[in-house]
């Protein structure tokens, strides 16, 4: 192989996903894939999986909406993922943008209706958006499932920890990986919630997020979110049910996490009022990860700062990019391909 070098920093499901577009794209790029060897400790080991086509901002709905309807087509991706289609209801407290509701449509086709307060499920004082073609996934198990492909594919991966990320010669990106400096022509920082220890300054942030999966009795709801309220929630695993809260712990450290108990308290109150009917048995555990908050929120390729050129961040999931990732990678590796100037 004697194509451009790419390298990728970080393994979770942005990084893999984004190195195993790259490599299909074009075979004869060298596409390395660094990683700390710490997925577990990750967004994507932790994450609940809820996928869903809808979203109030449109550029989300957009990448959520391809990414699922690509995750429908494709028997291979929906057995890598373990997809399980349940349905989703989306309660807010306005009318969801009708533009917002046709494009759904578009990528989707039958898939959604928006219900008017008095239709909406669970709770009558919302609006609500209903999707039938929507569940969750397992994203750890996707990812795993695309680095073994993304290796079978010809790309490289690579045990270690990247640091001293600066410009290389004659326009590289370089970086050191225990010990070894590595130069690429483009790399990628992909590194969830630890970006901010690579990129110091205010762009990446990262921020706790808490589930608990509990035991239950009654009907369990299908996936939901309600953005007034933010609980969250989800069927599964067994006969229980997960549910979360948003919390408000920003810059927290991703390695030395502890569970909020206020954030539990909240949960199991708000289920309560919300589902009179569902019976909170037990808690089976407490899931705590962080991930990589920006602003505006979403999983894209940004150029890093300008001082290194052709250096850039894949990462900004803010709590929910792995419903977005399928398409995110997909225009990702465009990018790229086009700042490598390799025919895409
Ligand atoms: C608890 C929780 C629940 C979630 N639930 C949902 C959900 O229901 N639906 C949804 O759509 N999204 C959800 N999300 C969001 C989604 O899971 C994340 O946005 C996504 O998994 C982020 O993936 P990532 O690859 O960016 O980061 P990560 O999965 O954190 O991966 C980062 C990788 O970088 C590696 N790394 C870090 N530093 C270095 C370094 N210096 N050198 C080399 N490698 C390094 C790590 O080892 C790790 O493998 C949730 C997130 C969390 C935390």
């Amino acid at each position: 192989m004697t194509g451009p070098r790419v390298g990728v920093a970080g393994a979770g499901i942005a990084g893999t996903l984004l190195a195993w577009r790259l490599k299909l794209a074009d075979r004869s790029l060298r596409v390395e894939l660094v990683d700390a060897g710490s997925p577990e400790r990750g967004a994507t080991g932790a994450s609940g999986g809820l996928v869903r086509g809808y979203e109030p901002d449109l550029a989300q709905l957009d990448l959520a909406a391809s990414t699922l309807a690509e995750l429908r087509a494709s028997r291979l991706l929906r057995a890598w993922s373990g997809y399980q289609e349940t349905g989703s209801v989306y309660l807010q407290a306005d009318p969801a943008d009708p533009a917002a509701v046709e494009h759904l449509e578009r990528l989707l086709p039958g898939s959604a209706r928006a219900c008017p307060p008095g239709e909406a499920p669970y709770m009558a004082a919302r609006h609500a958006v209903v999707e039938r073609h929507a569940g969750f996934i397992s994203p750890r198990r996707l990812r795993d499932e695309v680095l073994a492909d993304f290796v079978r594919s010809g790309g490289r991966l690579v045990h270690g920890t990247v640091g001293g990320v600066r410009a290389g010669p004659g326009g590289t990106v370089s970086w050191q990986v225990d010990g070894r400096r590595r130069h690429y022509h483009s790399g990628v920082l992909a590194t969830g919630p630890w970006t901010p220890v690579l990129l110091p300054g205010d762009e990446y942030r990262t921020k706790l997020i808490q589930y608990g999966v509990y035991d239950a009795t009654g009907t369990v709801p299908a996936p939901f979110v309600d953005e007034v309220t933010g609980l969250y929630g989800r069927p599964g695993p067994g006969s229980g049910i997960l549910l979360g809260v948003p919390s408000d712990a920003y810059d927290v450290d991703p390695a030395a996490l502890r569970p909020v108990p206020a954030l539990v308290r909240r949960t199991t109150d708000l289920a309560a009022r919300i589902f009179p009917d569902l019976g909170i048995t037990g808690l089976r555990h407490i899931v705590v990860a962080a991930d990589c908050y920006t602003a505006p929120p979403g999983l894209r390729l940004r150029p890093a700062p300008p001082a290194v050129p052709h250096l850039f961040t894949f990462t900004g999931g803010s709590g929910g990019a792995a419903k977005t990732a399928l398409a995110a990678a997909r225009h990702a590796a465009d990018r790229l391909l086009h700042d490598l100037a390799v025919p895409a």
